[in-house]
């Protein structure tokens, strides 16, 4: 009998193989071959991993070597025109990663994670046909080692509805046109084999669908769903419910329907009509997403109430989505506090998870050897002793969040600015940078030095300190209004303030893809936080006591520090970013009584965590800005309060943006177009805005001309009294070359307009 299924294994390998065969494989120090050797062992050890564990069913085609979606794009022949003429060895990765001639195609976040997928980029001039080399040859290769699979594809209506069209057209007008390639694929692949199960990722069914998109997925499914005999074809959707599409998915001939009982709990008033159409339920129990061990004994009370309406054999346990989304295993984490480490449960114990909840449910606890009754029995233990352990509860951070009276800044935002612009006397059109510059090898080299313990604090404060005296020097020469340090002294902007507060943890090896071969290890929050002393003053003084002109503190805000960390589940998630908040009040007020006029407190990641329903946009809009506001509550009506979001789609939330009652804020435009200001003047937006005059994503030096043409087009949208002239993010990436014309470029841009004015 088949207990249990797991939706997909991440890829990278559990020491990054992938990422350093990719890499070396670019470079040219290594050939195709090569790369294909690593993704093959890759492959063998992921599965004998799932096999291992007593998972019995498995995926072929959940590896790539850069993305599945990408890899979706190739299966339909859905080549934009710029890389038609490539040869299938270029191909590939010319179209993820761009090549001399062509722009690569856009990346775009996989739904509310961190994980970044290819957009496929369609025309009404395509042709599409099939090319399932990659999926068949996957098949047959874990076919050879005995291994039977289920397949993994992405669902046409995901496909459509995350591709983009070049004339900017609705993709799902290339339904007719893609269908008959899913149907061909589905012909091929059901002479594979007697039975072949194939899962079709259907995330997009879990945000709110149009009538349009709802009224696709019976034709689809029924046809797609009756091309074979041999094929069982399980549709699989996570990250929230998909109830909308539930109910038309009962009523088709498909077999088998996935849904995350994890993060969409709704999903549970489904249960009656999966029963009543006698499909099989695939249950996402397992968080595949985060990196705590589960519950066992509530997951099981889960499972049992699931049971009173499915029969058990129509059921498997199951990940709540891809265990992509998670690192490898905890076998590398050997500097971990081992009472933390004992909360964790990376992918391959993940697969022990559902290995063992899988066996209680179906065959009873006394079916369990001596050695899982004792995990069972330790996994109710931790969970129990992780309730009441000292490492989480910081009695005087619960006392202070209970009695906290100021929750935002004194006075209206018309009042403060008035003061502060008497005060601190910037110019109109003040130029700016969003914090960090370039970071030099040598910078690189004295943090990593540091951290091993290879040079003393002194040396290192000295090595940073010289960045910052040659960061100033060049803005001041440069003539820029407001300074920046320029971040030296951080590997990431997260991490930075993470390994400065208490409650957070680190691991050693918690790589989780990115995207290509970028990877990731985000810090993870265990326990309430606190702040145990200042965390960026020393740098910020510093930095101030070597300028005439106004140094702008520097700090990352309660919500991207939560959006971009792996987050404990006893407290909800608003209290945590509370604690962050608190702790971030507390650094602004010591920078301000340390004589620091103007503090920027970024939230480049505060879009991120929107939810995927619109019902629940509401709540996470009231907590998200309850919490920026208490970060910068402790500000002085004098101290201007910056803020910084990188992305370009702020349309459905300027109001949102407006509430924050930032002072200041940056934003990204260069790369959006003029298009998205209008917004500005139509709401009467009345805080100064620094819409970046130009894109720092691209190594490209912006002409003069160029940002004057742009800075004229900003004065058509608001007035010259609330404009901020800087980049769009922050410099950290690009090259000092680069930095050095384009800042240089920018002010005299802004010099050429402030004449004319
Ligand atoms: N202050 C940060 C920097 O300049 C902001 C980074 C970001 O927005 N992603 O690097
Ligand atoms: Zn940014």
């Amino acid at each position: 009998m088949l207990k249990n299924y797991v939706i997909g294994f991440p890829r990278v390998g559990e020491k990054r193989e992938l990422k350093f065969a990719q890499e070396s494989f670019w470079s040219g120090k290594s050939d195709f071959k090569e790369l294909n050797k690593v993704a093959s062992e890759l492959k063998r050890r992921h599965w004998s991993y799932q096999v291992n564990s007593g998972i019995d069913i498995i995926s072929s085609n959940d590896f790539s070597l850069y993305d599945n979606m990408l890899d979706m794009s190739i299966l339909l022949n859905a080549i934009p025109l710029r890389f038609q003429h490539l040869s299938d060895e270029e191909l590939y990765f010319a179209m993820a990663r761009g090549n001399r001639e062509s722009t690569a195609m856009e990346m775009t976040k996989w739904f509310n994670t961190n994980y970044h997928y290819i957009s496929p980029e369609l025309s009404l001039e395509d042709t599409y046909k099939l090319n399932a080399k990659k999926i068949i040859d996957e098949y047959k290769e874990a076919k050879e080692l005995g291994l039977q699979t289920k397949i993994n594809i992405i669902g046409p209506i995901t496909f459509l509805g995350l591709s983009k069209r070049a004339d900017g057209g609705d993709s799902f007008e290339l339904y007719s046109k893609i269908i008959p390639v899913y149907k061909d694929l589905l012909n091929e692949l059901s002479t594979l084999d007697g039975e072949i199960i194939l899962q079709i990722d259907e995330p997009i069914f879990v945000q709110d669908l149009t009538p349009k998109i709802l009224s696709l997925i019976k034709p689809t499914y029924d046809t797609l769903a009756s091309i074979s005999k041999n094929i069982k074809i399980s549709i699989i959707s996570y990250f929230e419910h998909s109830k909308e599409a539930t109910k038309i998915l009962v009523n088709t001939p498909i077999w088998a329907i996935g849904l995350d009982f994890v993060y969409g709990k709704e999903n549970l008033e489904s249960l009656n009509i999966i029963n009543k159409s006698n499909k099989v339920l695939i249950a996402g129990v397992v968080d595949g997403r985060n990196i705590w061990k589960n519950d066992i004994q509530s997951t099981l009370e889960l499972l049992n109430y699931i049971s009173k309406t499915l029969n058990k054999k129509n059921i498997l346990i199951s990940s709540s989505c891809s265990l992509l989304h998670t690192p490898y295993s905890l076998k590398y984490e050997e500097k971990m506090d081992k009472e933390i480490k004992n909360w964790l449960s990376y992918g391959v114990e993940k697969l022990d998870e559902i290995s063992l909840i899988s066996k209680i449910f179906f065959t009873g606890i006394h079916s369990l050897t001596q050695e899982e009754e004792n995990i069972f029995k330790q996994n109710k233990e931790t969970c129990k002793n992780k309730k009441y352990s000292a490492l989480i509860h910081n009695k005087d951070i619960q006392t202070r969040i209970k009695n906290i009276t100021k929750l935002s800044r004194t006075g209206s935002y018309e009042e403060r600015i008035k003061i502060q612009k008497k005060n601190l006397h910037y110019p109109n059109l003040a130029t700016t940078t969003i914090g960090s510059f370039p970071q030099t090898p040598e910078v690189r080299k004295a943090r990593k030095e540091f951290k091993n313990l290879e040079i003393t604090y002194n040396q290192y404060e000295h090595e940073m300190r010289n960045y910052i005296d040659d960061c100033i020097k060049f803005q001041e020469d440069c003539g820029i209004d407001v300074l920046v340090h320029g971040e030296p002294e951080r590997n990431d902007m997260v991490e930075y303030f993470a390994e400065q507060l208490s409650g957070f943890g680190f691991s050693q090896n918690g790589w989780v893809q990115s995207y290509g071969s970028r990877c990731v290890k985000p810090p993870f929050i265990y326990g309430d936080i606190s702040r145990p002393k200042p965390m960026t003053l020393d740098w910020i003084t510093y930095a101030q006591s070597k300028t005439n002109r106004i140094m702008k503190g520097m700090l990352t805000g309660p919500v991207t520090i939560l959006n971009w960390s792996f987050v404990r589940e006893d407290i909800h998630k608003a209290e945590v970013s509370k604690q962050i908040a608190i702790a971030i009040s507390d650094e602004v007020n010591d920078l301000q009584n340390a004589g620091i006029k103007m503090i920027q407190v970024d939230e480049a990641a505060f879009k991120e965590g929107y939810p995927l329903r619109a019902s629940k946009i509401k709540e996470y809009e009231t907590w998200s800005i309850e919490n920026f506001k208490l970060a910068v509550s402790s500000a002085y009506t004098e101290t201007q309060i910056h803020t910084h979001m990188c992305y370009s789609d702020f349309n459905d939330i300027i109001s949102t943006i407006e509430d924050m009652d930032a002072d200041v804020i940056s934003i990204e435009t260069a790369r959006s177009g003029n298009k998205l200001l209008k917004i500005f003047a139509k709401i009467g937006y009345k805080q100064e805005v620094g819409p970046g005059v130009y894109d720092i994503h691209s190594p490209r030096i912006p002409s003069v001309e160029e940002i004057v043409a742009q800075i004229k087009l900003l004065l058509d949208v608001l007035p010259k009294d609330q404009l901020w002239i800087n980049p769009d993010c922050g410099l950290k990436t690009r090259k000092w070359s680069e930095v050095k014309f384009s800042l240089k470029n920018m002010v005299d841009a802004v010099k050429i307009i402030r004449n004319e004015l």
